[in-house]
């Protein structure tokens, strides 16, 4: 006999997954339903109800796909980039670059606009590459999880204006229920996300929606969508009316989103952001209290995931080590050429709160000094709640 499986308690504030709330790991306990069972239906209609409140749009393509973030991003692209379309892509990190990877796949002619790790994009840089490449797709990352940079969309609209054959491609991974998202209103195409960012659910779906614009380019389209999974066409028609079946849906995945998506209505979507705002801010109060740098200047840091410059002489996989084994507490490392050199600390969903803060700041304090950087006891921790108490929630 193997022995049953008893996974440690961990507070998992790194990239993603994160910490979830214990309404959304009993709500995988409940019993299954068949994917075609008229309650499961039921269920689907509210999953895509508040996906759309989530998104902030009235696009009737909205639903979840059965597949992770990377999932996401593939059904973006698969379903609106037929092979010879130009595509232009924003790369300013590591999932800008595996957007590059999955267009050229899908036969694109794809432009890079090659940005720099840790720094947004100028969206007039962006509509001067638009101006010259009149690509039909272009395509950012709203929050690049590999930096901790949020790319601003506000401006976009007015610009794509312009040129009305381009759509709007946008990652909102990391972002999706803890950033505001404005679909409509930023007049994003096509926009993905994952559940076990600043949703808090576990891994295992990624919630897409599609533009009408987006849907006549899908409808238009001279060949089927080479990946038949990932196919809008048979996946809309399961998720809209007909209710064919295409592929089993990951059932008890649906009802932990179901029960995430309510708790985000039960906080209100303003009250959440300010939520995260406000602990980010605490965190990056604390670190540089303890003589530290956050690695993305203060216009563009994101709210969930906080990154922080490595000082000179600390070993960052001792580090980190040490956190996951005397305190059970796991951080993410630096991605491709930042390796070693930051910490990505994960604040998201139902883990951004002000226990967590105070908890990181106070271990690694510990873990740095254990490694002789020279911190005077506290002053992170302070610093933070010293934040708190002159910002109170609204
Ligand atoms: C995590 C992430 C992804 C990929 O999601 P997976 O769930 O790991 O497949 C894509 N884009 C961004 C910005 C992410 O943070």
């Amino acid at each position: 006999m193997s022995s049953e499986f008893h996974p440690p308690a961990r507070i998992l504030m790194g990239p993603g997954p994160c910490n979830v709330d214990p309404r959304v790991m009993l709500a995988l306990a409940k019993p299954l339903l068949g994917h075609l069972d008229p309650d499961f239906i039921r269920i689907m209609h509210q999953v895509q109800d508040l996906l759309r409140s989530v998104f902030v749009t009235r696009n009737p393509l909205t639903i979840p796909i059965s597949g992770t973030g990377t999932a996401g991003m593939e059904a973006a692209f698969v379903n609106v980039v037929e092979p010879g379309d130009r595509v232009l892509i924003c790369v300013n990190g590591f999932f800008g670059e595996r957007m590059v990877e999955i267009a050229g796949r899908c036969g694109a002619e794809v432009k890079r606009l090659e940005g720099v790790w840790g720094k947004s994009f100028e969206p007039a840089e962006v509509e001067k590459e638009l101006k010259a490449f009149r690509p039909r797709v272009l395509a950012l990352v709203h929050a690049e999880t590999s930096t901790g940079v949020l790319q601003p969309l506000e401006d976009f609209p007015s610009i794509l204006k312009k040129f009305p054959e381009t759509l709007l491609l946008v990652d909102t991974v990391t972002s999706l229920g803890g950033h505001p998202v404005k679909v409509d209103e930023w007049g994003i195409d096509v926009c993905y996300s994952g559940t076990q960012k600043c949703l808090s659910c576990p891994p295992g779906l990624a919630p897409i929606t599609f533009s009408p614009r987006a849907v006549e380019k899908i409808k238009n389209r001279s060949r089927k969508v080479q990946s038949f999974y990932l196919d809008m066409d048979t996946l809309g028609r399961y998720w809209g009316s007909e209710i064919t079946y295409h592929h089993t849906a990951p059932v008890s995945m649906n009802y932990a989103l179901l029960e995430a998506l309510r708790i985000i209505q039960e906080e209100g979507l303003d009250r959440r952001f300010e939520r995260h705002r406000r602990n980010h801010l605490a965190l990056a109060a604390g670190i540089e209290a303890m003589g530290l740098k956050m690695f993305v200047e203060p216009q563009s840091r994101l709210w969930s995931l906080n990154t922080i410059a490595i000082p000179e002489g600390i070993d960052d996989a001792k580090l980190r080590k040490s956190l996951l084994e005397e305190y059970n507490l796991e951080i993410g490392g630096g991605l491709g050429p930042l390796k070693g050199k930051i910490w990505r600390v994960g604040l998201m969903g139902y883990n951004s709160n002000e226990r967590n803060v105070l908890f990181f700041l106070t271990v690694l304090e510990q873990a740095l000094l254990a490694q002789g950087y020279e911190v005077p006891r506290g002053v992170g921790a302070s610093a933070a709640r010293n934040f708190y108490s002159k910002n109170k929630p609204g």
